[in-house]
């Protein structure tokens, strides 16, 4: 076969594509594992129209940019190139299939959004209108189709995340890839989005990150991580690479049971807080595809609440002044405007922080969930929709099943951030205050004249939002539909460990 005659010659070997999504890694890679018996084509395609979406962002772009730009070098370093192009996948497999003849495609099976659900659609329809052979490999403890039902997910979790390591192969025939650059931000209309210190992309960056929090940063995890103070250096600071697929879920897993496996060896007194943060650590990565398996069984729950009772409850503003002192950080609740602008400096906040947040804009501001979720979806560099969305709606209470949990901003503020370190560094209009004051500036009898005056009573519009909610959810329709819900999405944890929280559905949290 030659460029100019795509006809393979007879007896050769067949070529594959091996299609990076988001799975920036040869460690570990199921699609590239399962190529590499023949020739390989690595491939990533840039599509503009995916970052022309309202949960895409600059920030998320760059982790990815980075991440490739490491993967590429790997290739380079092994005799290859990654083939980079911008456009549609349909379009740029088409002109592959001009160049180099019929080839077998490989890849990862994504649970994106609906987004790239339509696109996986479209490559599905032309890879059969081709008769091109398409696997999908697993990558993460999601299933589809037949395989969907909740009632033996997590010992399937278990026994896929204990397979072995698809370990590099040892040798590839790799196909020389058309020249190609990567896009820049600015390629694919991307304007900066106010990230100041974007965590550090790629492979290399994460393996470090793994190995610091399994041996030396973890300790404290399960109480630090409620605290944005904390958090940010005893949480394991991974999601990004999950989202990049730099790490695999497998290796982190396993990774993390050979350190739980090392310390069962040493005498109890020594092993410290470890056990208890690694098991706590362990749950965290199951809640990962638990999560991502919702969506992957409801792709509407990317706009629809899962008990459709509650659809339209809140209703889209007339304008947009309480969705933008939000985005803004300008609420005029301290602590919530510290983690907001926060979150639009680092592209991270730690997962108390993000309820609290879901839970301002949903229950005192009284926003739908997909408005303030877009928001929040484009500050996490870790955007996740199969987390993401199924977290924010039920952080706003409409699951139908699950506890409704509203935050007071200001009890956090105290609870997570004592000292007011945080508070008064993230919103320095506010830095000669502490205490009472630093969290309720309203009280002060001249308060700050150049901080935005509190935009809500929260304790006003917590009673109101729990009397609607409270009042949807004894309706016939809501109760009929949480069984349905929870048949569909609930987790299957045995009765006890699902024991209700004392504060559960009363005062806020
Ligand atoms: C409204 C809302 C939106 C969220 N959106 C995202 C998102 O887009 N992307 C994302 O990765 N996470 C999301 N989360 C979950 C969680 O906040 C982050 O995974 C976590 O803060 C990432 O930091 P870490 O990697 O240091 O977490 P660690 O505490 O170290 O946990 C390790 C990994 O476990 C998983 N994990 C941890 N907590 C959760 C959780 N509550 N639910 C599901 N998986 C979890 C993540 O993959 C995480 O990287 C969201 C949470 C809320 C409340």
């Amino acid at each position: 076969m030659s460029a100019d005659d795509p006809t393979p010659a007879p007896g050769a070997p067949r070529l594959s594509v091996v299609w990076f999504k988001r799975d920036l890694r040869l460690h570990d890679h199921g699609a590239l594992f399962a190529a590499a018996g023949g020739p390989v084509l690595p491939l990533y395609v840039a599509e503009p129209d995916y970052w022309a979406l309202p949960d895409t962002s600059y920030r998320q772009w760059a982790f990815l940019r980075g991440s490739l730009a490491e993967l590429r070098n790997d290739i380079r370093a092994r005799g290859g190139d990654l083939s980079v192009q911008t456009g549609t996948v349909t379009d740029t497999l088409a002109a592959i299939r001009d160049r180099h003849g019929p080839f077998d495609l490989h890849s990862h099976m994504e649970t994106g959004n609906a987004w790239t659900y339509a696109r996986d659609r479209a490559v599905g329809a032309w890879c059969r209108a081709t008769g091109t052979p398409w696997t999908e490999h697993r990558q993460f403890g999601v299933w589809r189709g037949a395989d969907l039902s909740r009632d033996r997910w997590a010992s399937r979790w278990d026994a896929l995340m204990s397979e072995p390591i698809r370990t590099e192969p040892e040798h590839v025939d790799w196909v020389d890839a058309a020249p190609s650059g990567i896009p820049d931000a600015d390629d694919l209309g991307l304007a900066p989005d106010g990230i100041v210190s974007l965590q550090t992309p790629g492979r290399q960056a994460g393996l470090r990150l793994l190995d610091s929090f399994l041996t030396e940063r973890g300790e404290p995890y399960q109480k630090a991580m409620s605290s944005p103070v904390t958090g940010e250096t005893a949480c394991s600071r991974l999601s990004p690479h999950l989202m990049a697929g730099t790490l695999s879920m497998r290796e982190i897993y396993q990774a993390t049971q050979a350190r739980i496996a090392a310390l069962d060896a040493v005498a109890r007194p020594e092993r410290g807080r470890w056990p208890g943060a690694l098991k706590s650590f362990v749950g965290r990565l199951h809640w990962h595809c638990h999560f991502m398996q919702k969506l992957e069984a409801e792709p509407e729950i990317e706009w629809l609440p899962m008990a459709r009772a509650y659809e339209g409850l809140r209703p889209v503003p007339n304008d947009d002044a309480r969705l933008t002192a939000f985005a803004e950080g300008a609420t005029g609740y301290p602590f919530v405007d510290a983690c907001m602008r926060y979150l639009r400096a680092t592209g991270w906040i730690n997962f108390r922080m993000r309820a609290m947040l879901m839970s301002f804009a949903s229950y005192n501001l009284w926003l739908p969930w997909q408005m303030s979720g877009a928001v929040l979806a484009r500050l996490f560099t870790d955007y996740e929709p199969g987390i993401h969305w199924p977290q924010s709606q039920m952080q706003a209470g409409e699951t139908g099943i699950n506890a409704v949990r509203i935050y007071s901003p200001v009890k956090q503020g105290h609870d997570q951030d004592p000292e007011g370190v945080f508070t008064r560094r993230w919103v320095p209009e506010l830095a000669g205050l502490s205490g009472t004051a630093l969290q309720e500036p309203w009280t002060l009898p001249d308060p700050p004249p150049d901080y935005p005056a509190r935009i809500v009573d929260h304790q006003e519009t917590a009673r109101l939002a729990k009397t609607r909610i409270y009042d949807l959810r004894r309706t016939d329709a809501a109760r009929a539909e949480a069984s349905a819900v929870f048949e569909k999405h609930g987790s299957r944890k045995p009765r006890r460990a699902r024991r209700k929280s004392p504060r559960a559905g009363r005062g806020a949290t």
